[in-house]
């Protein structure tokens, strides 16, 4: 029956079975025993309790809640106060009851709008509590209804305006016209007067601005004090079955009428309907209150007269976590916001600065390793370096440090030039430039470079160039960095370079006036000869005569030429050291007999005096004709530069080991500003201009043979009264004097006279003229059979058929040269014996020493004296004859 009295609910079995689940999920014994006083008889106004009971919701949590109704009759305020109950519900005069000390405690709002409201009959036709004004109202004038009251007083200005009824349950007296409005609960009387198809108009506080909170949850001081947990336990579980409740209101009528409700089920879901406005479950949260709308409630009991004006709300609203009052928690927000920002602040600064700084540290790390790196490369280049560096006080000079180099350079330790400054090193003269540098660098930082001597320790010189710069220390001394390089070497280069230019130069002008010289000389001998010549060929020269003086003229010019060509091969040889001495001891005054005999003639010719002084048999070993060729050129320069009827003196002296052998004229004499040129080659001091004849090379040629046989040459010059050239030479000492002289008598061998010699002459010689005056020449050997060859190919045909005794080869030859001839000639054994001797006019040292080395007999140069080739001959036909 009661199970098809409710739409959609559940059975009665079901809410059996969970209550007996629950009884055995939670034995009673073990729950925390509480009591829920209710304000008035069992209805839906108090639904959220039943369903929390019933659905387990207290037991849930350790609770055994005990549901107490209330009714007339009933304090439920004085059952909390006086411990009978630990909980009740109850109406905003609570407000009134905890002004009036007693100790009561809001948990929790259920009604967001107070149910209290003016029912008037419809009929009367009042929709305002003005048009109430007069009339009889049925109110509780106590604090039961302070809505009500507290419209009416809003709308008419006073409560004085009514006539108030003490109020009873008696609705029939509004229906009978006994009164004109009743204060009924919105959720209840309305259904009553529904009921009985009474219509009524509702004058709702609300309407009016009056919005109170309706009925509440409520507990002692002493509760919150001693069970917090509890008290926060059962406010939990009453608001979870509140939103049960007004969610299922079939169930929740079922469970109403199960605990004992006198209403009925229509009744009752007329109070849900009418609660659905009062608690708007769908829009605000359960239990939800504000401070703001609890203190409108209390004013407005002031204003009513019900509150002293002195009400505090503190402590009346259970807060399960005390918080700050709002305001003062801005405040604290503000204040806690402005710290936080400040902290924030200050840590992004913080951060920002500690990446700063690990931004600098890393810098500086690389920095530093950078800088280590570079100490450690100046390091090793201050050590190693080949560059002399010190590191020097700027003001007092002192050195501070010096490497290696520089120690080497000037020959002092480290410790040593450490107690020592820069000037100290510098060579005297150079240390009022170094200080004019040092104040140059004062102002523009750096100085040099500039070139100085240090003196060493040892005294020595040493070139150094200098470049400085200035720093300044950790301390801030000013310091001056120096680098020093040595530039001894290349100076000593440089100055050798400058000698060698200057030493250039003047053989280059030197070797100038020797080709104008030497044209002259050869010109005029030439002139001579060609002359000569060219009279004979016109056959101007008739008388016989006078072609004798013409020969003679044209063979003493050729003489001079050869003369000339030998002379100058002769320093060629000597300059590049090319000439060998055959040293050996000889007494001398044979030698000067020799010399004073052969150019005899030539002083007579000038009417000069030439004497002889040296009569001893002083000895001395040199090169015996080296010797003879100096002296005889001593002699001739003082016979040509003599003056007509002059004197030539040529005597010898002893000097302590020394013989000094000199040749005294009374000459021209040599300028004293020329006498400086005199032993250099080409230079004839103004002779030329005279007509003298000469090549200016005798004089070097004299000095380096004298030299070469341990002697020196001298002379001393008056101009106008004469020249006194000496020879000093080593005298031999206990040594054998030779027995015969070397003098090669070439003149012995008579032209005119040969010895009788017979023989097979073959002569290779590509130049016509040569060989005809070979031809002439060989006139002279009538026994002797000459047969001539143009190149060395047809010359060595025809000696293979010939078989000659002797073969005269030129060295010049078209094809085949003369010295391959040879060495072909001495690789047959059939040929290798034939004697070969060299015929040519290539003259240099070098190539006659090659041609004797290569197996030539002998090596005549031409033009060849006739005598001596002839001589030559003989002497080989004789030796040699196959
Ligand atoms: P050369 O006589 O062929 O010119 P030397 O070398 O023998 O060459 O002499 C060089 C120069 O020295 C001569 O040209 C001459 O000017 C000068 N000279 C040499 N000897 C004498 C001297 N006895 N009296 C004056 N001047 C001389």
């Amino acid at each position: 029956m009661l199970k098809t009295s409710i739409r959609g609910g559940i059975s009665l079995r079901r809410w059996a079975c969970a209550v007996l689940f629950w009884s055995v999920a939670n034995p009673v014994w073990a729950l925390d025993a509480v009591v829920l006083q209710l304000k008035w008889e069992h209805s839906y106004q108090f639904a959220g309790y039943y369903m929390a009971q019933a659905l387990g919701y207290y037991r849930d949590e350790g609770l055994a809640v005990e549901l107490r109704e209330g009714g007339p009759g009933v304090d439920y305020v004085a059952e909390v106060v006086g411990n009978r109950a630990h909980y009740a519900t109850g109406t905003p005069s609570l407000l009134i009851d905890r002004q009036q000390g007693k100790p009561v405690v809001l948990l929790s709002v259920i009604f967001q709008h107070a149910p209290d409201i003016l029912a008037v009959a419809k009929s009367a036709g009042i929709m305002s509590p003005q048009q109430l004004v007069g009339k009889k109202i049925m109110v509780k004038q106590n604090n039961q209804t302070p809505a009500v009251l507290a419209m009416l007083l809003n709308e008419t200005g006073s409560l004085a305006h009514f006539d108030f009824l003490d109020q009873t349950n008696d609705l029939d007296g509004l229906m009978v016209g006994k009164f004109a409005a009743i204060a009924v609960y919105s959720t209840e009387q309305p259904y009553y007067f529904q009921q009985r198809g009474f219509p009524i108009t509702e004058l709702k506080p609300i309407n009016y601005g009056i919005d109170f909170y309706g009925d509440n949850l409520f507990t002692s001081e002493q509760e919150i004090a001693t069970h917090p947990e509890r008290a926060q336990a059962f406010l939990r579980a009453s608001l979870k079955g509140w939103a049960y409740a007004m969610a299922h209101p079939d169930e929740t009528i079922a469970v109403i009428k199960n605990v004992g409700s006198k209403h009925s089920g229509g009744h009752l879901y007329f109070e849900y309907q009418a609660m659905q406005d009062l608690l708007l479950p769908t829009l605000v949260p359960l239990g939800h209150s504000n401070a703001g709308r609890w203190r409108n409630i209390a004013d407005t009991y002031v204003r009513l007269g019900l509150l002293k004006p002195d009400y505090a709300l503190s402590g009346f609203v259970y807060d399960p976590n005390p918080t700050v009052e709002i305001s003062r928690f801005y405040r604290y927000l503000y204040v806690a916001a402005a710290l936080a920002g400040v902290l924030a602040f200050f840590i992004f600064a913080l951060l920002a600065f500690n990446y700063h700084l690990q931004r600098e540290i890393r810098r500086r790390k690389q920095m530093e390793a950078r800088l280590q790196l570079n100490e450690e490369k100046l390091s090793t280049l201050f050590q190693f370096s080949p560059t002399g560096m010190a590191y020097t006080d700027f003001t007092s000079r002192q050195f501070i440090d010096v490497n290696p180099a520089l120690q080497d350079m000037t020959g002092y330790t480290r410790d040593e030039l450490l107690t020592m400054n820069y000037l100290d090193i510098t060579a005297q003269e150079y240390r009022p430039d170094n200080i004019a540098q040092v104040e140059v660098m004062a102002q523009t930082g750096r100085f040099g470079p500039f070139e100085k001597e240090y003196v060493r320790k040892d005294g020595g010189r040493v070139s150094v160039l200098v470049n400085g710069f200035i720093l300044h220390d950790h301390t801030g001394r000013k310091v001056s960095w120096t680098l020093v390089e040595d530039i001894t070497a290349s100076k000593k280069a440089q100055q050798e370079l400058l000698l060698a230019k200057e030493a250039a130069e003047f053989a280059s002008r030197a070797k100038s006036e020797f080709l104008t010289n030497i044209s002259h000389e050869l010109r005029t001998p030439l002139h001579t000869i060609i002359g000569f010549s060219q009279l004979l060929a016109m056959g101007e020269l008739a008388a016989a005569e006078e072609q004798k003086m013409a020969v003679g003229h044209i063979m003493t010019s050729g003489k001079q030429l050869l003369g000339l060509i030998n002379e100058i091969l002769d320093l060629s040889r000597i300059e590049s050291d090319q000439f060998e001495l055959r040293l050996e001891t000889f007494t001398l005054s044979p030698l000067l007999d020799e010399t004073v005999a052969l150019m005899s003639p030539t002083a007579a010719e000038r009417g000069l005096t030439l004497s002889q002084g040296c009569y001893s048999d002083i000895a001395v070993r040199a090169d015996f004709s080296r010797l003879r060729q100096v002296l005889l050129n001593l002699l001739s320069n003082a016979i040509k530069y003599n003056r007509d009827g002059g004197t030539v003196n040529l005597f010898c002296v002893i000097d302590g080991d020394v013989v000094r052998i000199s040749v005294v004229d009374s000459g021209l004499g040599i300028a004293a500003a020329d006498q400086s040129a005199l032993f250099q080659p080409f230079q004839r001091l103004g002779a030329e201009k005279k007509g003298i004849e000469g090549t200016g090379i005798g004089l070097v040629v004299c000095k380096r043979l004298i030299e070469a046989m341990q002697g020196s040459i001298h002379f001393n010059s008056t101009i106008g009264v004469g020249s006194h050239f000496w020879v000093d030479l080593p005298i031999a000492v206990g040594e054998k004097v030779a027995e015969s002289l070397p003098v090669v008598q070439i003149s012995a061998f008579s032209p005119s006279c040969p010895e009788k010699i017979s023989g097979r002459v073959i002569y290779i010689d590509d130049c016509v003229i040569n060989t005809n005056v070979m031809r002439h020449v060989f006139r002279r050997l009538p026994d002797v059979e000459l047969l001539i060859r143009e190149d060395a190919e047809s010359g060595l045909a025809q000696i293979c058929q010939y078989r000659p005794d002797l073969i005269l080869m030129d060295i010049n030859l078209p094809g085949m040269s003369g010295l391959e001839a040879l060495h072909l000639l001495k690789a047959n054994p059939a040929t290798a014996a034939i004697p070969v001797i060299a015929v040519s006019a290539a003259a240099m040292p070098n190539v006659i020493k090659e041609g004797l080395q290569a197996g030539f007999l002998a090596y005549l140069t031409k033009p060849f004296d006739v005598a001596e080739l002839i001589a030559l001959v003989s002497k080989t036909l004789a030796k040699h004859r196959v």
